[in-house]
């Protein structure tokens, strides 16, 4: 299915054993693609399913129900501190390639940032795009920005596997501390925080141990606060995917 191109598709669209495609999509395969009647596509509704498709007219017929695993075998949110300009985009982009689920956008106490309503929507449209190329079969959730303090401070954040990412100090890595986490089951999370430009303040990474969060290393070098997530996912998944531990 390599050369196939991919599209997501919502899951209202399909009918039966047809895909209602949008004015938008319509072009997109037509005159973008240059699919022309009878050609095959791959319709993905982002969360899990792929069906291999046929463009007849506005209409897709689909032929049959595909099998992808692409996805980490858990659950991975990211929650990063907004960092200057755009380079949120290339954290969105480059952890969709590497499988990560849920995306938070933190305002934490030296975010300089506030993002307008329009960033979460172009910031969704990456992750889609990102997600189309990589073959993932889920897009990932890129949440509402929050404020990192209210996070810490609600119950909710009280759940196992929470690692907030520190840049100095003597943490233990974060690859080994996913490898000591013990028996990884269906329904295991992780969630990482990472800090902005500035760093987390000491307040915040208290409050974080507080609320459960285990403070890690990504190794000796002072990251830039684009590089970091990339990293810990990167961390995250060849750990999890290695073939030196079944999980
Ligand atoms: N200005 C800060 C560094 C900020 S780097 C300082 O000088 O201390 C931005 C964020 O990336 C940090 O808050 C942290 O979450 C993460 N980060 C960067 N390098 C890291 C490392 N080596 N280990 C753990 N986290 C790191």
């Amino acid at each position: 299915m390599a050369q196939l191109q991919r599209i997501a598709i919502a899951s209202s669209q399909f009918q039966q054993q047809q895909i209602l495609l949008t004015q938008d999509q319509q072009h997109y395969l037509g005159r973008v693609l240059r699919l022309r009647e009878g050609d095959r596509f791959i319709a993905m509704d982002g969360q899990g399913k792929w069906w291999l498709a046929q463009l007849e007219g506005n209409l897709a017929r689909v032929l049959e129900a595909l099998l992808v695993q692409t996805e980490l075998p858990i659950s991975i949110t990211l929650m990063v501190a907004l960092p200057k300009g755009n380079g949120f985009d290339d954290v969105v982009r480059c952890t969709t390639e590497l499988g990560v689920a849920i995306i938070t956008p933190i305002i934490s106490e030296r975010t300089l940032l506030n993002p307008s309503p329009q960033k979460l929507e172009r910031w969704r449209r990456i992750a889609q795009e990102a997600a189309e190329q990589s073959e993932r079969s889920f897009i990932p959730t890129i949440l509402e920005p929050v404020s990192f303090s209210s996070i810490v401070n609600s119950q909710a954040s009280f759940v196992t596997n929470q690692y907030i990412c520190e840049a100095r100090g003597n943490y233990p890595h974060l690859q080994d501390c996913v490898y000591n986490q013990g028996e990884i089951t269906n329904d295991t999370q992780i969630t990482i925080a990472i800090g902005p430009e500035g760093g987390w303040t000491e307040i915040e990474i208290e409050s974080a141990i507080a609320a459960q969060f285990q403070p890690v290393s990504l190794g000796r070098r002072i990251l830039r606060a684009v590089t970091a997530p990339i990293v810990a996912l990167s961390i995250v998944a060849a750990q999890l995917e290695s073939t030196n531990k079944v999980y």
